[in-house]
């Protein structure tokens, strides 16, 4: 016998062919986005003991590096670091030799005036601002510091035109600290070796300060901006002669 059903369900409706076909295609899963280039592995990072082959390396071509600023004292050294922003050390150079000749402490500095120091210096950019900064600083030496150039990077700081770069420079070179400046060579040179990668200086300073053994630190940031000016240029790195080439991360080096 036939089964009675009471409430037989509504039939559906019949959806035409294309509807139907529209409707399956939006519940559709998505398909997986699929990147147009795979993303690039993260270099290796450098071991301890590549980084101590390294500076070893730039220890034993050059023992003792020097900065290229020309200077007879700490306040001398000061003034170019602050002279030798966007400025090549060459340029900045040519204008000290004869400025340093008559005026190389605060209070002669402060003799010579804003005026006649512009003329010295006028070969060099921002040679007007720059004037400026170098007889406040001057006035605060003497009025703050009794004419010496501070030994902190705090107060070395809070003299005018005088930034962390200029801080760092002269911490390392006047007092033998520890520290790194990071100009542009050695912001290059952190980031293509992959010795301290950083979108900004600050990064590669902490990062390059982390890595670098205490004992080649007081040299690291002069073999980093020579290594920077002579080897590891900024369009064409001359690979072929480079001291670290074996340990270097950059995926475009030319060995
Ligand atoms: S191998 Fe080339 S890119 Fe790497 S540090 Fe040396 S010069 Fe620079």
């Amino acid at each position: 016998m036939a089964k009675i059903t009471r409430n037989p369900a509504p039939r559906k409706a019949a959806v035409p062919k294309k509807k139907a076909k529209a409707a399956a295609a939006k519940r559709k899963p998505a398909k997986k986005a699929v990147p147009a280039k795979p993303s690039l592995k993260a270099p290796r990072p450098w071991t301890p003991a590549e980084i101590r082959e390294a500076f070893s390396r730039f220890q034993q071509a050059n023992p003792e590096p020097r900065g290229e600023l020309e200077h007879v004292n700490p306040f001398t050294l000061l003034v170019a670091v602050v002279l030798s922003a966007q400025a090549t050390d060459a340029g900045v150079n040519k204008a000290t030799r004869a400025l340093f000749e008559i005026a190389d402490t605060p209070q002669k500095m402060l003799d010579l005036g804003e005026e006649r120091l512009r003329e010295y210096i006028k070969t060099i950019g921002l040679y007007r601002t720059k004037a400026k900064n170098v007889i406040a600083l001057s006035a605060k030496l003497l009025s703050d510091f009794g004419g010496e150039v501070p030994r902190t990077r705090a107060e070395i700081e809070s003299l005018p035109g005088a930034g962390r770069k200029t801080a760092n420079v002269v911490l390392n070179m006047a007092f033998g600290e520890h520290t790194m400046a990071v100009d542009t060579h050695v912001f290059r040179v952190g980031n293509r070796t992959g010795l301290a990668p950083g979108k900004t200086p600050l990064e590669v300073e902490l990062g390059l300060e982390k890595v670098i053994p205490s004992e080649f630190m007081l040299h690291a940031h002069h073999w980093l901006i020579l290594h920077g000016r002579y080897t590891c240029l900024a369009r064409k790195p001359r690979c072929e002669v480079c001291l670290i080439n074996d340990l270097c991360r950059w995926p475009e080096k030319t060995v």
